[in-house]
């Protein structure tokens, strides 16, 4: 792997420890920040589901919907997180998506609970340890529960310290990323209880509103004076994007009186949340029993697919698999979004 190369430039004052930066940023920050629940507190374990809710989920999204009060409402430590059962997870975190992350928060409440007697590791080294965490999550986690020196780069830090450095490597990168890393370090302070945590949150803020991805407000950032790019539009460099790939997904409308016909995920990503059933292929040697044109087609996105949903009206064969689920029940369980908005108007 070739060695990263250095930023292209740096300021002075950050290359001897990044003080004066760090005071910038903060008083920037104790005069600007939102106030969020989980900026309230110190609870590692509630800045750890916040952390997970977060982590491909909109802040917005979060908030508006209300999933992370309900969420430590219902379980409000990782003691009632390890006992409840899964599926109950799962409908807490319905809406959110990527579901490996609830289970994974589970996993980790169960260890906490369990293995450590309740206690959570207080270190970041340790925090990786649990299921679903990243450095990235570790170095939150560590630094807003405990204050500790620990770096942070998400996509928000990556746009601001490839501008400050004038960074020209890509960010998503193994060299580029590495030496984000670095950078990130450098820049934190050196002893535990030094405003880590506002430090962090500061840098995170800084990206979400003001080094914004398109439209940087240069003009009113309090660390413009340590910024080395003068092109911070075409900064972070990232590598070529796979090619989205468009797909359709064919499942069936099978109702009997109030209920309607479903089945369970078996694939890892979404395992156990309920869907519309597949329609049978035409070789399976199943009779065709559903309508020639779909009733509906709705589309969505998931990773790398934009997928089109075909619904066929159709009748429940004897070989039918699934369950019938009546109307009334619909709202108890875990379904997929996709098919949660296509029974929405169908229904
Ligand atoms: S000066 Fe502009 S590009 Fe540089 S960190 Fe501030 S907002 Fe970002």
């Amino acid at each position: 792997m070739a060695a990263p190369t250095k930023p292209h430039q740096t300021h002075d004052s950050l290359s001897n420890g990044g003080q004066a930066f760090r005071r910038s940023l903060i008083n920037w920050f104790e005069d600007n920040a939102k106030d969020y629940a989980w900026r309230r507190t110190q609870d590692p374990y509630a800045i750890l589901v916040s952390e997970l809710m977060l982590q491909q989920t909109q802040i917005a999204t979060v908030l508006e919907h209300g999933y992370y009060d309900r969420w430590m409402q219902r379980f409000p430590n990782a003691k009632a997180l390890a006992l409840a059962d899964e599926t109950e997870v799962l409908k807490h975190w319905e809406g959110l998506g990527y579901y490996s992350r609830a289970r994974n928060l589970q996993s980790a409440a169960k260890i906490i609970s369990t293995d450590l007697s309740g206690n959570f590791p207080t270190t970041a080294v340790e925090i990786e340890r649990l299921p679903g965490v990243g450095p990235y999550t570790a170095g939150a986690v560590a630094s807003f529960a405990f204050d500790l020196p620990a770096a942070i780069v998400d996509g928000n830090v990556a746009r601001v310290l490839a501008r400050i450095f004038d960074l020209r490597e890509a960010v998503d990168s193994g060299p580029g990323n590495k030496l984000l890393w670095e950078l990130a370090r450098q820049l934190m302070p050196k002893r535990k209880n030094a405003k880590s945590r506002e430090y962090n949150s500061a840098l995170m803020e800084l990206g979400q509103r003001i080094c914004k991805r398109a439209s940087p407000l240069c003009g009113k950032c309090p660390v413009a004076h340590y910024c080395a790019t003068r092109d911070p539009v075409n900064l972070p460099v990232k590598k070529q994007r796979a090619k989205t790939e468009l797909i359709e997904e064919h499942v069936m409308f099978c109702v009997r009186k109030n209920a309607v016909l479903l089945e369970q995920e078996q694939g890892s990503r979404r395992k156990g949340l309920w869907k519309l059933p597949e329609l049978q292929k035409k070789n399976s040697g199943e009779k065709q029993t559903h309508t020639d044109k779909p009733i509906l087609t709705l589309k969505y996105s998931i990773t790398k697919y934009r997928v089109t949903m075909k619904v066929y009206q159709a009748r429940a064969s004897k070989a039918s698999k699934g369950r019938w689920v009546t109307f009334e029940e619909l709202d108890d369980l875990t379904l997929g979004a996709p098919y949660r908005r296509a029974l929405g108007k169908l229904i």
